[in-house]
C-alpha cells in the first residue's frame, strides 16, 4: 500500500512504524455481495490511543454502534438508503458525542450555525442547508429541501423558513449547548483562530434495490465566522451519490474539501477513469486535498455496497454494518473495520 500524505501524517507513521508493513488507513470489505450496507463516520481528527481515554473510546464505539444499528435495521426491513441514511445521522444528530445537532460546535458568535445535505443515488436529487438554527434534525430538512421543494440547497433564514412551513422538528437553542462543545469554544476564543477536532457525521447506503444515498451533517468548525459555509452542506464537495459509482460522505477541514470537490472527484474518477473507490478515494484524499494541506477523510460505498475509509488524519471515527455481517467499528487509522 502507498503512503502519500501531508508531512504532518508522514511523521505521525514514522513514528509508529515501517511504512511498508503497516495496515492502510483505507479499507474496503470483500464479498459475497450483500443485500444491503451501511457505513458511517463520526468526524476524522487528530486523536490517538493517548488522547482518548479509554472509557471516551468505549463511549464513542457504543454511539456508532447504535447508530448503525439504527440505520441497518431500516434497511434489513426493506427501507431505502434514503430513509437508512436519515435514520442514522438523526440519531448522530440526537448524541451530544459529535458535532452535529445536539453537541455541534459554537460560531464565533457564541451561536450553532448547522449544515446538512443529502443525495440520493438512484436520481442524483439533492438537498442541502446551510446555517440552520433551531431545528432539532438538520438531516431531515435537508431530505425535505430534496423531496419537497424545486430548490437544492436553502441558507439561513429562508432555510428557516422552509424548515418551520414543513412542520420540521424546531429546538431552543439550549437543547444544542454543551459543556464540551462550550470550553473548545472559550478556548478558540482566547487564540482567536477557528482550527479545532472535528465531530462531523455522515452515512452512506446501499439498500436491497441497489440504489445508494449519502448525507452529512455538521455544527463546523468551532469559532467559524457567522455565515461561513463549509463542505459538509455543499454537494460535490461533502456529500455525493450516484448508482453508477458510489456514495460518499466527507469530514475534514471543509475549505480544502471544497476547492477538491472531494466527493465529486472520487466519483469522476472512477465513472471517467475507470478507477476502484478504493483507489479513487485514496488518490483524492491524498493526493488532491491533502497534497494542498487539507485534513481528514471520506467514508464511502460502492455499487456492490463495499463500504471505504480513506483519511490522512491519525484518526476518524467510523463504522460498517452489511446484511451478510456485524457491525464493525475503527476509531485509529491503523484500525481494521471488517463488516
Ligand atoms: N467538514 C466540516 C466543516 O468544515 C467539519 C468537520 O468535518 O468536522 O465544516
Amino acid at each position: 500500500m502507498r503512503w502519500t500524505c501531508p508531512l504532518g501524517f508522514s511523521l505521525f507513521l514514522i513514528a509508529c512504524g515501517p511504512t511498508t508493513e503497516s495496515p492502510s488507513p483505507t479499507e474496503e470489505a470483500g464479498s459475497p455481495t450483500p443485500e444491503w450496507s451501511l457505513a458511517i463516520h463520526g468526524g476524522a481528527g487528530h486523536f490517538d490511543t493517548e488522547r482518548l481515554s479509554p472509557d471516551q473510546q468505549a463511549a464513542y464505539r457504543a454511539s456508532l454502534t447504535l447508530a448503525l444499528r439504527t440505520g441497518g435495521a431500516v434497511l434489513e426491513a426493506g427501507g431505502s438508503a434514503v430513509d437508512a441514511v436519515v435514520a442514522t445521522i438523526s440519531v448522530m444528530e440526537d448524541d451530544s458525542l459529535f458535532n452535529a445537532g445536539r453537541g455541534a460546535v459554537y460560531t464565533a458568535s457564541g451561536v450553532h450555525e448547522l449544515d446538512a445535505s443529502i443525495m440520493n443515488g438512484a436520481d442524483r436529487n439533492c438537498g442541502a442547508i446551510t446555517g440552520l438554527q433551531g431545528f432539532r434534525h438538520p438531516i431531515q430538512v435537508a431530505r425535505q429541501v430534496m423531496e419537497e421543494s424545486e430548490h437544492v440547497f436553502f441558507s439561513g433564514h429562508g432555510a428557516e423558513e422552509f424548515a418551520s412551513a414543513m412542520g420540521a422538528e424546531p429546538a431552543e437553542a439550549g437543547w444544542f449547548d454543551t459543556k464540551k462543545a462550550h470550553d473548545r469554544y472559550l478556548k478558540a476564543l482566547d487564540r482567536d483562530t477557528t482550527r479545532e477536532k472535528f465531530g462531523t457525521v455522515g452515512c452512506v447506503a446501499l439498500d436491497r434495490e441497489g440504489h445508494l444515498a449519502a448525507g452529512t451533517s455538521t455544527g463546523g468548525m468551532t469559532y467559524k465566522r457567522h455565515g461561513r459555509i463549509g463542505d459538509s452542506p455543499v454537494i460535490g464537495a461533502g456529500t455525493w451519490a450516484d448508482d453508477r459509482t458510489c456514495a460518499i460522505s466527507a469530514t475534514g477541514w471543509g475549505e480544502y474539501f471544497i476547492r477538491t470537490a472531494v466527493a465529486h472527484d472520487i466519483h469522476a474518477r472512477m465513472l471517467h477513469g475507470g478507477e476502484t473507490l478504493d483507489e479513487a478515494a485514496e488518490r483524492t484524499i491524498q493526493d488532491e486535498m491533502g497534497a494542498l494541506g487539507g485534513d481528514g477523510g471520506i467514508v464511502g460505498m460502492d455499487r456492490e455496497g463495499s463500504p471505504t475509509f480513506s483519511m490522512n488524519t491519525p484518526g476518524m471515527f467510523r463504522g460498517a454494518w452489511q446484511s451478510n455481517g456485524e457491525p464493525a467499528i475503527g476509531l485509529f487509522a491503523t484500525d481494521e473495520v471488517e463488516p
